[in-house]
Formats: structure tokens, sequence, C-alpha cells
């Protein structure tokens, strides 16, 4: 029979992580097959149809610049762009795009069909094949037997999937899709720690029945921001509106009478849910004083009346969550399309992988996304992307990659899973990053890319498109480090202009950036030329303004790197070590690490507290 039957890298999931891993192996050249439930569900945003927000955004943009797929299907998918904390430091900024379901679906699978070195299958992975302490392919559900040297799972919230709603519970991998059991079962068989986790989404609403007037208008930003380093903002299709309405204390009170039929509460699920996308029987329950909660309404698409109302996940009552909804202001004749519900899931335990997302026990195996804990589409296309180069470059015999903490939030998500294990699903936030104001998803193209290309991810296009814009930065930082100005030239005066102290002396024009009241723009066309790119100039200004902060943190990694192997003595007195925290000091004395890398590594130990090593073990010395 003539059917391939052999591969490089087989990848089990066709949700986030598995397109960036199938991609991503393909496209280094390893012969790749792509075995999901449903080539019709490839790229499906099961929860919110968004793309990005804080941390998150840092994410998609480390994945663009790796060659990755979710940014360029964002800039073709998304229906409203914005730029959330844009007021704050560039450190924190992140774009967050609305996106249209479908749309997004396409572009994903438009992608999936044009990559050489990808074949895609629709079928069941029931089962592994393990020789030894190594897996060497897949069985499907209908017994066809795939071999490869490398397999990457991304089976998303299948395992074992239980959907909630109210006291009814039935099996399903997502609603209206199979869960994978048998698959679920063997892995228990193997030594693999197995959790369960629960997550939860909102009834869906059909706008048509919906009355925006009481509702709030909330508009994309203009100019429209981009998510791909080579994307651009003519890809986007029509731009849409949202709104918010908030719950009211009658929504709260319904919620209430809800809770003796709550699968939650009743102890009928025994998954922890995500801290950080509570349920809103959750809210109303943990905040009782608040008698208010936001929602926001989000289209679901250009061509689709279902709404997505963005704050209500549930996992009550049918009857409860339509009361609910209906006692919300815009949303009294509402009618549901779909109910919300919980889903349970089995996820394991991510301490048993390696910084290549490769198991442990099971060599040639990797796991990435939700199955590791993780909540998101943006965590798992990060960690898709990771486990896919490191199947495609264990199956060419080549060495390991993944990026440190202070290279890639990539780096930060991977080193957090598997160091500290998780009790609830994880995602990914500013503040888990100790090097943030490098890690910016501003420069993840120019902290990535050339690795990319190294790796084989990147093409000629994003590659050259880099350069360019690597060596306008460099070009224009130049130019405002030499290009400098008299107090009595036509430019100094205008200069005083917009200066809060007049020009004294001569100044380069990036000492003249460096003050607070001054932006690039101000400054842009003194001299002769100036960036026509606002990604360069951008990028000029915070390099500029940030020098001082961005070489402190330069300074502590690269003392911190040089510190990594440095022994910790036996007898080393915690209590005599200045400036560390009580829950520190304890957490030291208990694990006694042998060196300042694994110092570094335990829950809860922070890079100050390892300076402060650092300088007590100097003065012992
Ligand atoms: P998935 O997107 O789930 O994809 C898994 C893929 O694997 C699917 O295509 C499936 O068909 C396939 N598959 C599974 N088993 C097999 C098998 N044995 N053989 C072949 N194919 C298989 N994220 C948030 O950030 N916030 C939220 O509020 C949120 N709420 C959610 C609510 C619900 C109800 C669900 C289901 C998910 C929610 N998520 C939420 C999570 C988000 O959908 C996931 O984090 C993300 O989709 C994970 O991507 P993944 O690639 O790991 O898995």
């Amino acid at each position: 029979m003539d059917f391939p039957t052999r591969f490089d890298v087989i990848v089990i999931g066709g949700g986030h992580a598995g397109t960036e891993a199938a991609l991503a192996a393909a496209r280094m050249g390893s012969q790749t097959l792509l075995l999901t439930h449903n080539i019709e569900t490839l790229g499906q945003m099961s929860c919110n149809p968004a793309i990005g927000g804080i941390g998150k955004s840092h994410l998609v943009k480390e994945i663009d610049a790796l060659g990755g797929a979710m940014a360029r299907a964002t800039d073709q998918a998304g229906i409203q762009f914005r730029v959330l904390n844009s007021r704050k430091g560039p450190a924190v900024r992140a774009t967050r795009a609305q996106a249209d379901r479908i749309l997004y679906k396409a572009a994903i699978r438009h992608l999936l069909e044009n990559q050489p070195n990808l074949t895609l299958f629709q079928q069941a992975a029931d089962d592994l094949l393990v020789e030894g302490d190594r897996v060497t392919g897949v069985v499907t559900q209908t017994g066809i037997r795939f071999h490869a040297r490398t397999v990457v799972l991304t089976t998303g919230t299948f395992l074992g999937g239980v959907i909630h709603i109210g006291m009814q519970h039935h099996a399903g991998g997502r609603a209206g899709d199979a869960p994978a059991n048998a698959l679920a079962r063997r892995l228990r068989e193997l030594p693999f720690n197995v959790g369960r986790l629960k997550t939860g989404t909102p009834p869906r609403i059909d706008a048509r029945t919906v009355d925006f007037s009481v509702m709030q208008e909330q508009w994309g930003d203009e100019p429209t921001p981009v998510m791909s380093f080579i994307g651009s903002r003519d890809q986007h299709p029509q731009q849409i509106c949202c709104y918010v309405t908030r719950t009211t204390e009658q929504t709260h009170d319904i919620i209430r009478s809800g809770f003796d039929r709550s699968p939650m509460f009743a102890g009928n699920i025994e998954g922890v849910g995500p801290r950080y996308c509570p349920s809103i029987e959750d809210k109303v329950n943990r905040f009782a004083d608040k008698d208010s909660h936001q929602i926001f309404v989000e289209p679901e698409g250009l061509t689709t009346h279902e709404l997505y109302p963005n704050g209500i996940s549930t996992s009550l009552p049918f009857d409860i969550q339509l009361a609910a909804v209906r006692s919300i202001p815009g949303f009294e004749q509402a009618h549901i399309t779909r109910p919300g519900y919980a889903i349970e899931y089995d996820f394991l335990n991510p301490q048993d992988l390696r910084h290549t997302l490769e198991t442990k026990f099971i060599g040639g195996l990797y796991f990435a996304g939700q199955i590791n804990g993780t909540t998101g589409y943006e965590e798992a296309g990060a960690q898709g992307l990771l486990a896919g180069i490191n199947a495609a470059l264990q199956a060419q015999e080549k060495d390991p990659w993944y990026p440190r903490r202070d290279e890639a939030y990539l780096g930060v998500l991977v080193d957090d899973l598997i160091t500290m294990g998780t009790s609830e699903p994880y995602r990914m936030f500013t503040s888990r990053a100790e090097y943030r104001l490098i890690l910016r998803e501003d420069n993840a193209d120019l902290r990535l890319t050339e690795t990319g290309r190294k790796l084989g991810l990147v093409d000629d296009h994003r590659w050259q498109r880099f350069n360019t814009k690597r060596e306008a930065i460099a070009g224009e930082r130049s130019r405002l480090e030499t290009t400098r100005i008299h107090p009595d030239s036509a430019a100094g005066a205008r200069a005083n202009g917009f200066l809060n102290q007049a020009l004294t002396r001569d100044q380069s024009l990036a000492e003249l950036l460096r003050r607070p009241e001054i932006s690039y723009r101000h400054i842009a066309d003194i001299g002769e030329v100036r960036a026509e790119d606002p990604d360069v100039a951008e990028q000029v200004e915070i390099e500029i303004k940030y020098e001082g902060y961005i070489s402190r943190q330069a300074d502590e990694i690269e003392r911190l790197r040089r510190n990594e192997n440095t022994l910790l003595p036996a007898d080393l007195d915690y209590d005599v070590i200045g400036g560390l925290s009580n829950e520190i000091r304890q957490k030291l004395q208990t694990v006694r690490p042998e060196t300042v890398a694994q110092a570094s590594r335990i829950q809860g130990v922070t890079p100050a507290a390892i300076s402060q090593l650092l300088v007590h073990l100097k003065k012992r010395d």
C-alpha cells in the first residue's frame, strides 16, 4: 500500500500547540505528520476568540520571531486590535486582537496545507508505540501504525475530558468533540504523574437579541496595531466595535440561587480551575462584597451573529445561566446559542519534562500545550513551537535548543513549568519574567530571529525584512548619537521650544531624547534623515530612553550567568545573610542547594535574593 507511515516527527493534536509544533518541525526540514481528530477543527479557538493580551502577546511575538503561525493568522483574522497598557512602560505593553474565529481557522489551515514536508491525517491516536525507554510511533483508532523518531503530544483538554453543566456531565474533549480516553488510559499506564485540572467557558449569545444601545462602545486603536513582524494592517479584515456591560445585584442573586446545583461547589469537579480567569459563580462567591462585574461583549466574527460575553464563564445549570444572562443590561431578551460549561481533563506534571519539553522517562516523546497544565492559546503555541523544534533537532541528531529565562518569555514559561510544576492552570504574566525590560514584545524579533534563522525556522522573506529593520535601527541610533545641535542654531531654537530647560551647550539628539519631556517625534526631523518605519523609531526611542535600566539588567544577567556554577558551602548559615525574606531563607535552609544555579531555580527565590547570596559569599571569601 502506497501510504506514508514513516516520518521523522509525528505531532498528535491540531490545536494551537500542535499546529506550531508541526509547522516548526516541517520548516526545519523534517518529514512531519500532523495526526488530529478532525481536520475541520485545525486551529480552533476552544474559548474566547482573542489572541494576545498582557504577557501573552510577548509569547505570540516570540513565536512569530521564530517564524511561527499565530501572529500571521491573527493579522488575517483580527477584527479589533488594541495595545493594552499603552500609557505604561514598554516592558508591560501588550497587543491584543479580537479574532474572527472562522478566519483564524482558515488562516491556520492554509498555512498547514501549504507547508512543505508536512502531511495531515485525520484520526484519533489511541496508543503510543514504545520500545524500551523510547517512543517509536503511534497507533490510531483504526489500527494504523505510524512510525517516527520523535513524537509530540498536544492533546489539549481532550485527555479524559468530562464536560459539566450543572449536575449533568458527559464525556467530551470540548463542546461537540469526543474526548481522548484510550490515549489517556495509555498515558496513565506509563510512568507519568497525571493530575486533573478544570477550565470553563461562557454561554454564547445571538447578537440579534441584544440591545447594544445600553452598553458602552469599545473601538480598537488607531492606527491599528499589527501582530506579526512581517504583517501589515492591509491584511486586516473589517474592524468592528466591542461593547461593555456589567452584571447586576439581581444577576448575583440568581447565581447564588444556583450554588446548590453548581458542580464546582457540590464537589463534582475535582480539578482546580484557572485563578486568573474564574467562573462568574466563583467571582460572586469569593468577592461577595462586589455588586457588579464587568463583561466585555465580543463578536465572534464578521459572518456570524454569535457573541462571546467575556467575564461570565460558568458551569451552572442552564436555567440559572439563562436567568442570569437576562438580568444583565442589554441581554434582557438574549437568546443563548450555546450553554456555558466547565471541562475537567488530565494533565501531566510538567516536572517530568526537560527544558526541551521532552519527557524524562520516554526518549523522543515531547509534551506541549494544555497537557502540561497551562491555559491559553499563546502558552500552548509557544510550547508547541519549542517541542516541534526539539523533536526535529533530535530526529536530525542535532543538539537541542531552548531559550534561557533572560532570552524569552518562552524560556520563563518552560523553566517555571519544569522546575515548579503547577497545581492550577498556568498562564503567562509579565510579572513572571524577572528581566521584563529586556524581554519586551517590541524586540522579540531582535532577541530571537537570528537564532530562528540558524535553526532553519525563518524563511528568506522574514530574514530580509529583519535585517533591513536591524540595520535601520543601528543607522538611526548612530545618527541620533552623532548629530549635535548648537543652542544658537535654528535647530537649537526649535528644540528649546519643547525643552523644559533650554540648551546651554551642544548636545546630541540622543542626549535630548533621554530627557523625560522629549519623545522621538520631537527630534525625528532635526538633521538629515529620520526613521520612516514606526517600528524602527519605537525601538530606537526605547533603547535610548531606557538605556540605563536595560544595561543594569544586562549586567545582572551577565553576573548571574558567570556565577551560576559557584558552589554553596554545605555549612552555609542562611540566617546571617542580610536582605533575604524569611520565606526565602527558610526555603534555602530546607533545600540546601549545592550551586547558585540550583538556588535560583527554587520557587520564590528571586534574582535579588541571589544577588544577596553572591555578596555574602564574596564577603566570606
Ligand atoms: P487544544 O486547542 O485543545 O487542541 C487539542 C487538539 O488535539 C484538538 O485538535 C484535538 O482534536 C486533538 N486531539 C486530542 N487528542 C487527540 C488524539 N488522541 N488523537 C488525535 N487528536 C487529538 N484558555 C484561556 O486562556 N482562557 C480561558 O478562559 C479558557 N477557557 C477554556 C474553556 C474551555 C471550555 C476550553 C475547552 C478551553 C479553554 N481555554 C482557555 C484553553 C484553550 O482553549 C487552550 O489553552 C488551548 O486551546 C490549548 O491548546 P492546545 O493546543 O494545547 O489544545
